[in-house]
């Protein structure tokens, strides 16, 4: 038996002259860094995973690339989000799925927990991973898709799955604890688009984004005076850019709230739809929520560690 196993490994790494032996991982393609973050850890040693968005790209204006179209053709399964999220990727991945297996895991949230997107009957906001309560379901469901691609990786799978979860829940908790430190009077959230609707609904935040749920329309000069005046009769103290958003907006407001003789801060930079450089804590999802969590509470006059929860992030916020 031994020998048999030993000819078969002998055989597997002939046909496989690149690597010297059969790469016998799950060759997978997630759209957004937060899927894919979430694919590599519950996957483990068992999965090869490339993301196709990086710091700072939008999803809701991706395009899919020549290369992005090969690595998906040949992937063994794609994770993405859906919910309408990366719209111009849609009519690719629908007809992928006729031949790969394809996993829209932003849907494995229930109806009854999305917030609606707008007036638009049947359509939510896709930014579920900003509440840690919501984006649990996402990780059960990739868990599942990984298990059914590869069920001899069952245990593995469960194992690190577990350990997310248990991550989101203590990040849930300093959720409550650093944002429930904000006075009353603070609790109001103003960012580049509409993404922090989950954020502000699950920690009682009153959220405001310049742009809509999308950033496939710009906000008209009406929409910016209106904001400013919100700014100057509420006292706010700091606004928010986004990493995957052009700030200009932002600076308008600032510049407009200044024209009135009110000075608003910008608080600093949040990670809306794509995460911090790979290989960094903010490259990861649970750093992405601290350092969001952590700048919100620290620029809007509630208490944070400099550092973050786990006093990891690469530099305090102001
Ligand atoms: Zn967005």
């Amino acid at each position: 038996m031994r020998a048999t196993l030993s000819l078969i490994a002998l055989l597997l790494g002939l046909l496989s002259p690149v690597t010297g032996q059969a790469d016998e991982r799950l060759r997978l393609v997630a759209t957004t860094g937060m899927i894919g973050d979430a694919v590599t850890l519950i996957g483990g040693d068992r999965v090869a995973v490339e993301t196709l968005m990086g710091p700072g790209v939008d999803p809701h204006l991706y395009r899919q690339t020549r290369r992005d179209i090969l690595a998906m053709t040949r992937a063994d399964a794609v994770f993405w989000h859906g919910l309408a999220l990366e719209l111009q990727l849609e009519e690719f991945l629908e007809r992928l799925a006729a031949h790969t297996p394809v996993y829209a895991v932003g849907e494995a949230v229930p109806e009854a927990a999305r917030l609606p997107a707008g007036d638009f009957a049947g359509q939510f906001d896709p930014h579920v991973w900003m509440d840690p309560g919501r984006w649990r379901h996402v990780v059960v469901a990739i868990r599942d898709a990984l298990t059914e691609l590869a069920p001899a990786g069952r245990d593995a799978f469960a194992a690190h799955a577990d350990a997310y979860l248990a991550e989101l829940e203590a990040l849930d908790a300093y959720a409550h604890e650093v944002l429930g430190s904000l006075p009353e009077g603070r609790r109001l959230l103003v960012t580049a688009h509409d993404a922090f609707g989950y954020l502000g609904d699950t920690y009682d935040l009153e959220v405001v984004g310049i742009q809509g749920i999308s950033t496939d329309s710009e906000a008209g000069l009406a929409r910016i005076e209106a904001l400013v005046r919100l700014l100057v009769e509420r006292r706010v103290p700091a606004i928010f850019v986004e990493s995957s958003v052009d700030e200009r907006h932002v600076r308008a407001l600032v510049e407009g709230a200044a024209a009135r003789g009110r000075t608003v801060a910008i608080g600093g930079t949040l990670f809306s739809d794509a995460m911090g450089p790979p290989g960094s804590y903010e490259g990861s999802y649970l750093g992405m929520l601290d350092h969001n969590l952590t700048t919100i509470a620290r620029a809007l006059g509630g208490e944070a560690p400099p550092r973050g929860r786990l006093g990891r992030l690469a530099e305090a916020p102001p």
